[in-house]
């Protein structure tokens, strides 16, 4: 598994904040057959920084995905959120997946 952050580029958003990608496969168990199953995962989300709580409310507005910036937050909390983000609730393999029969539990 690969994680990353990196910054925001200025040309994209004169805001500050953080690009965090997740990339690898993560080892599921299917919930429907219960078969082990890697789901690949390749994701990014941009993540903005605010000075303070007012500051963080005025970007409510805003799709992209903001915190405060003194919350206590490492590269590392920041890519294990992206990860949780991409692995979805009730996993289930892509044999299930493609199985229209099957439903949801
Ligand atoms: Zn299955």
């Amino acid at each position: 598994m690969l994680g990353s952050v990196h910054g925001v580029e200025r040309s994209v958003s004169s805001r500050p904040g953080f690009v965090v990608t997740a990339k690898g496969s993560v080892g599921l168990t299917c919930h429907s057959c219960g078969a082990d199953f890697d789901l690949p995962v390749d994701s990014s989300s941009t993540i903005h920084v605010a000075h303070d709580a007012a500051e963080l409310a005025s970007w409510e507005d805003e799709a992209f995905e903001c915190i405060e910036g003194n919350e206590k937050t490492s590269a590392l909390e920041l890519v294990e959120d992206e990860l949780l983000l991409a692995v979805p609730y009730i996993p289930r393999c892509p044999k299930c997946e493609a199985d229209p029969a099957i439903l949801e539990a």
